[in-house]
């Protein structure tokens, strides 16, 4: 019996697991799938850890999730949902630099309750644009302006009252003869408050309130319904002025200079320099450039996968990494399969997705790595790291931001929510958006930003390095970061740390302990055994 005590009793606690530094110092590339964090001590509850972590050296977020800068991602709808809901997101550049700096226009002036972009209509629309509009964006409270845009002179409004008992025969008629006159209409002058406007609201019994400047033009409209719904958001991401942050990317050519400009007078807090491979001369020249003539703002180079690519990025003067090589889901950068021709194009109805030629590039690295390689060096100069790409669940999150990384960028994960740019259609009776990679044929041929990102200037032939797809509806970011956001103070409660600070302390001590995970014990760690099932996350 004696024979099988060890000596110190309880106090004695075997070696168990691996380190990080264990876990990636074997020369082996890892994704998250290929390992598990082991859980630690509770004491405390979930909606006790804190997540405010570094986006650069002089911004900070209490939730450390990034919309990627994707033409199928990240607009002034995404970047203003994600500044509410305590992250960022980045405005993409395949685009004119006037629309770009416009959506980034839209977030720095957004207003909780003021709607600055809605539907307008002419008073030559007819009465069936009302009904199309309504079912495709379900409302049907549209403000009449003379020219039909946004500034115009506000004429009049539609709303169902008006339109709600117009038989078939009467939807020709053009607006003018059933909309309810401007001189009938309650506004309000630009200056007001919301709180006004509300009051305003209240008073009149009205559904919606426009707000017109001293010459008469629409410039904002109030909802009801939404002065309803309004809710606080405690972890709003904020500037010293009280505006909403959001960032935006750019590239590294002579004309990125000039959308720079302009993005910085729409008021940008934070440019990411978009690159595959962000180890360049070009990018080091765009750096120094950004730093000499705009020294607050933030920059953000990248993407690297190693520490030597970080180190020259770091002495140029970067206040963030971005890292991720060939891990997004629509990636085909580290593909080492058949070299196809660009122009060859494979099909597959069923699946969704058109592959716009597999071609190869066979570099990167797997994320996991290159999260913890990247971060533990950047760590030592106070550059803060943002894992990007490769993010299929909130573990994946989790994961990276144990291993060192301060926040997390997404494409896929947040595609197809109501706030990405596009329109829902529906396959086979499921409802989607489409979702694309910035290198795949498709995003290219705009001949715009994205080129720049996977294509230099001397190159003759496009390269794909992505493809297009489409991604089932995950609902509005509203519900959806919420939801990550408590599964990541989850996670931080199973490893026993009470803040995000507080896990990296944690991983680079070597008390935060991990283990490989085998083929079967990823297996093991999906749903098995069952006949049907259902996986609804929240
Ligand atoms: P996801 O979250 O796995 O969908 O990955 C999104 C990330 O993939 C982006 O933030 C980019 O870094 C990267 N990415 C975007 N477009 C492409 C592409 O066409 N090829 C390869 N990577 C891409």
């Amino acid at each position: 019996m004696a024979d099988y005590l060890i000596s110190g009793g309880t106090s004695y606690v075997p070696d168990d697991g691996l380190s990080a530094q264990q876990l990636f110092g074997n020369g082996d590339g890892l994704t998250y799938n290929d390992f598990l964090i082991l859980p630690g001590y509770i004491d405390f509850t979930a909606d006790e850890v804190d997540l405010t972590s570094a986006l650069t050296r002089k911004i900070s977020l209490k939730t450390p999730l990034i919309s990627s800068p994707m033409d199928t991602v990240t607009e002034a709808n995404m970047a203003i949902a994600m500044a509410l809901t305590g992250g960022i997101g980045f405005m993409h550049h395949n685009c004119t630099p006037e629309f770009q700096a416009n959506e980034v226009r839209k977030v720095k002036k957004y207003e909780q309750g003021f709607i600055t972009d809605p539907v307008v209509m002419s008073p030559l629309h007819l009465v069936r644009d009302v009904y199309e509009a309504k079912a495709r964006h379900g409302f049907s409270g549209i403000p009449i302006t003379n020219n039909g845009k946004m500034g115009g002179e506000l004429v009049g409004i539609i709303t169902s009252r008006d339109i709600d008992f117009l038989k078939e025969e009467e939807y020709d008629l053009p607006l003018s003869e059933v909309m309810t006159k401007r001189e009938d209409l309650v506004v309000a002058p630009a200056e007001v408050t919301l709180k006004e406007a509300n009051e305003i609201l209240q008073r009149s019994k009205k559904g919606k309130l426009p707000i017109v400047n001293e010459r008469g033009e629409l410039v904002a409209i109030i909802a009801r319904t939404d002065l309803k719904k309004n809710r606080d958001y405690p972890l709003a991401s904020k500037d010293s002025k009280k505006q909403l942050l959001c960032g935006a990317a750019i590239g590294t050519h002579q004309d990125d200079k000039y959308r720079l400009d302009l993005l910085v007078q729409a008021g940008v807090d934070v440019v990411v320099l978009d690159s595959s491979q962000g180890n360049s001369i070009f990018q080091v020249g765009m750096i120094n450039y950004i730093k000499e003539k705009y020294p607050d703002l933030q920059v953000i180079g990248g993407n690297v996968v190693t520490a030597a690519q970080a180190k020259n990025l770091i002495d140029a003067g970067v206040d963030a990494l971005r890292v991720g090589m060939g891990s997004g889901s629509i990636c085909i950068t580290q593909e080492a399969g058949p070299t196809v021709p660009p122009d060859i194009k494979s099909h597959s109805p069923k699946c969704a997705s058109t592959v716009m030629g597999t071609y190869i590039l066979a570099c990167g690295r797997p994320q996991a790595t290159a999260v913890y390689k990247v971060s533990e060096y950047a760590r030592r100069f106070g550059i803060p790291v943002i894992a990007d790409g490769g993010i299929q669940t909130v573990g994946h999150i989790a994961k990276a931001l144990a291993l060192g990384a301060s926040t997390v960028m997404m494409g896929s994960l947040l595609a197809a929510t109501t706030e990405a740019p596009g329109e829902y259609f529906f396959s086979d009776g499921i409802r989607l958006k489409k979702y694309r990679g910035m290198g795949s044929l498709d995003a290219m041929d705009k001949n715009l930003g994205s080129q720049n990102r996977y294509f230099s200037e001397a190159d003759k032939i496009k390269v794909a390095q992505g493809v297009s797809g489409a991604v089932r509806d995950k609902g509005s970011i509203h519900r959806f970061i919420p939801y990550l956001i408590a599964g990541i103070q989850h996670s931080c409660q199973d490893i026993g740390a009470k803040s995000l600070t507080q896990v990296r302390a944690m991983m680079y001590s070597g008390e935060l302990k991990f283990e490989k995970r085998t083929m079967s014990a990823q297996v093991e760690g999906g749903v098995h055994g069952l006949h049907s099932y259902e996986k609804r996350l929240f």
